[in-house]
């Protein structure tokens, strides 16, 4: 009889471990010295977390580090001590400042292998161009023991994959059209596999006319409520947006929990939520101007012409927005809007001489 109970409590654990897969975390390590000059952005961990958070995958961390032995090494070392999968990208060129291979293999401490096959598609690569493969190119048919390769049609640098216990370790190139169909064909199907059935959804939601502390203050009690929800509120440009990602293990869970959260959110908030698919305040303001069958026409001061400018970059902004007008010196404000010259001496506060 106890033993019966046992087992039942040990089905019903793993039951449920089975439900409920962790999800898994990712890194990124971003590998070259150019990509710490100010004129060279690290554009592909920025397209390989989209791809991983699709997949249910979160990205904890990512570092970009320069062609520099010591500290790539320890990079390696600690990510891997941290994070499920690994991923590095750049500093597989055939030249000597390109180290991922060895670094990694040393990380690993692992053997790196010289392969004549990839060696012979390298050089097939080059003879299909009608060009000599230089000497240096052979660096890269280095493999490290027991790696998977990931070939790469567009390029010179394959790829690798290497599973250490639970955890990936993938080594990508640095050109972005290398790279991307490389993880999209070789990795991503592997990593979905692994990912189990975690679904991301995600809205956002934009605010108008509230400051961030006094935004959170409302709805923290709100959104501590939803464990599996991320909220960020970010303040951008004059308005907040309220980012909001939710995981459930299938998508219509996923769904159900940020519509749930997002109208209670709205509902706390009041009007100041003007937008609760992220659509701009122009948007929004075209939408009603149609729906009610009005018309607009505005004019500007000290925006000289933004406002317009905005409202007219709606695509059928023409059913409702008549014109604009740009009275930027207080002449103009009398003598084309009409102004009393009164009501400028009370209520001026643009500025400057110039616009007197
Ligand atoms: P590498 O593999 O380090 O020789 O890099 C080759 C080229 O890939 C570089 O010159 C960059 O143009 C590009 N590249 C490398 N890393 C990145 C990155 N993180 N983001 C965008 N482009 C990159
Ligand atoms: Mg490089």
């Amino acid at each position: 009889m106890v033993n019966g109970e046992l087992l039942k409590i040990k089905l019903t654990v793993h039951h449920s471990q089975l439900a409920v897969k962790k999800m898994l975390s990712a890194e990124i390590i971003a590998i070259g010295s150019e990509l710490l000059t100010p004129t060279k952005i690290d554009t592909n961990s920025l397209w390989l977390t989209e791809k991983l958070n699709e997949t249910g995958i979160e990205v904890k961390l990512k570092t970009i580090v320069g062609d520099d032995e010591l500290r790539l090494e320890e990079t390696i070392k600690d990510a891997l001590k941290r994070s499920d999968i690994v991923i590095t990208t750049g500093g597989l060129g055939p030249t000597e400042d390109d180290i991922t291979r060895k670094i990694s293999a040393k990380a690993l401490q692992k053997e790196l292998i010289f392969r004549e096959d990839v060696l012979a598609e390298i050089a097939e690569k080059f003879s299909r161009m009608n060009r000599k493969m230089p000497e240096t190119n052979n660096r890269q048919a280095f493999i490290i023991e027991g790696a998977e390769i990931l070939p790469n049609p567009n390029g010179s640098a394959v790829g690798m994959s290497i599973r250490i216990d639970e955890k990936f370790f993938i080594i990508l190139p640095g050109p972005p059209r290398e790279l991307q169909p490389m993880f999209e064909t070789r990795v991503l199907p592997k990593l979905r596999e692994n990912a189990g059935e975690i679904f991301v959804k995600r809205k956002i939601l934009r605010v108008a006319g509230m400051g961030e502390s006094a935004l959170d203050e409302l709805i923290a009690p709100i959104y501590k409520e939803y464990e599996t929800v991320q909220t960020t509120i970010l303040f951008n440009k004059s308005e907040i947006e309220i980012h909001l990602s939710a995981q459930g293990k299938t998508e219509s869970e996923a769904e159900n929990l940020l519509s749930d959260l997002a109208d209670k959110i709205a509902e706390k908030v009041g009007i100041a939520v003007f937008s609760m698919n992220n659509e701009t305040m122009e948007e929004v303001v075209g939408a009603i101007l149609k729906e009610t069958g009005k018309t607009l026409a505005v004019a500007e001061s000290c925006t000289g012409g933004l406002i317009a400018q905005r409202l007219t970059e709606v695509s059928g902004s023409s059913a409702y927005f008549i014109e604009g007008v740009v009275a930027y010196a207080n002449e103009a404000k009398i003598r084309t809007l009409n102004v009393s010259p009164e009501l400028i001496e009370k209520h001026w506060n643009c500025g400057t001489d110039r616009r007197k």
